[in-house]
């Protein structure tokens, strides 16, 4: 199991690389290891070139190295705190996407003016507090603003996105689809004010999309 979400974890580092979310070597990938109180993540400081499997870091959920040849992710903590207190979260993905980064500059929610963002966000993407890295802090603003959130994604303010998901892969695509509304709703902006989805209408999108559509399970 271990060395599986070894493998899966390395391999989405390339999935950031691919839809140009990260430059040099920020942004990073986490999974839990189900049923333990383990989590694989990047090391820190590795290019992307070189990751893989055997490089990646198992850590415990207080962000402590359990194995691994290199130090942990800087964000580290912040990931095992969001493992500590959402147990239903089984990846975290963080990144500095230019779009969603601009927004998170400004302190500014992208509002929900796109049936796709109605879909994966569910509404509009939140602005989580600034927080310094160094203790629990950025982890306690995810979690914050996530916890009771239909949105996977958070931009923090002056920083940039954590993305959570049932699994590495879920976040990931949260944080692909966080980037690509960012950078619509941005254009829409050059132009004039993006014309607003009803309330109602964003919750049937949201519903059917969540539990109808591709016969996927609730995420
Ligand atoms: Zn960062």
């Amino acid at each position: 199991m271990i060395q599986r979400l070894r493998r899966t974890v390395s391999d989405l580092h390339a999935e950031l690389v691919r839809y140009d979310l990260v430059a040099w070597t920020a942004g990073n990938v986490s999974g839990r290891i189900p049923g333990e109180d383990l989590f694989v993540i990047k090391p820190s400081g590795v290019s992307y070139d070189e990751l893989g499997p055997e490089n990646m870091v198992l850590c415990d959920l207080d962000g402590n190295l359990v194995e691994g040849d290199h130090s942990p992710s800087s964000d580290t903590a912040a990931h095992a705190y969001v493992y500590r207190n959402m147990p239903e979260v089984g990846g975290v993905v963080h990144t500095h996407s230019t779009y969603a980064s601009a927004w998170a500059a400004r302190g500014e929610a992208i509002p929900c003016v796109l049936t796709a963002m109605a879909d994966e966000f569910g509404g509009e993407i939140p602005v989580g507090p600034f927080a310094l890295i160094g203790d629990d802090s950025i982890g306690q603003g995810i979690v914050e603003t996530l916890k009771g959130h239909r949105s996977p994604a958070v931009l923090m303010r002056n920083h940039g996105v954590f993305s959570i998901g049932k699994d590495p892969r879920a976040a990931v695509k949260a944080a692909v689809m966080c980037e690509d509304v960012a950078r619509t709703v941005h254009v829409a902006r050059q132009l004039g004010e993006p014309l607003t989805i009803g309330q109602d209408d964003i919750d049937r999108l949201y519903d059917r999309y969540q539990n109808v559509y591709g016969q996927r399970s609730p995420r």
